[in-house]
């Protein structure tokens, strides 16, 4: 079986193409550098995301925020409730945690914008 990504580390999405057997991986092509490889490998056998949301503030205006690592694609339903659930109060600053170790993943979900 061959999967065709592309790679989302940087701009320029170079096409990679996993050749999987048996669920093994048995080769990468078309990465220009080690992170394209190591991103392929990786969507291939335990696939993260980096998540961008809205946080509610308490007088009712959303704020942006994200997570500061990548987390496991397959726990995004569940950081989702969490973010849901969650409410930040103003003023907020680009980098302040709103939810710390967010599902115990080693994430922090931070704002990142500065809002008054
Ligand atoms: S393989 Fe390297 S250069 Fe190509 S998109 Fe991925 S990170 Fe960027």
């Amino acid at each position: 079986m061959t999967r065709e990504l592309t790679c989302i580390v940087c701009p320029k999405g170079c096409p990679l193409r996993v050749e999987l057997e048996n669920g093994e991986i048995r080769e990468i092509t078309g990465y220009t550098c080690p992170r394209g490889r190591q991103y392929a490998h990786d969507e291939c056998t335990h696939p993260m995301r980096t998540v961008t949301s809205t946080v509610r503030a308490k007088d009712g205006r959303v704020v942006p925020v994200k997570t500061n690592r990548t987390i496991p694609k397959e726990r995004m339903f569940d950081l989702m409730k969490e973010i849901n659930a969650a409410t930040v109060a103003l003023p907020a600053h680009i980098g302040d945690v709103v939810i710390a170790d967010v599902l115990g993943l080693g994430a922090d979900v931070v704002v990142t914008a500065n809002m008054e």
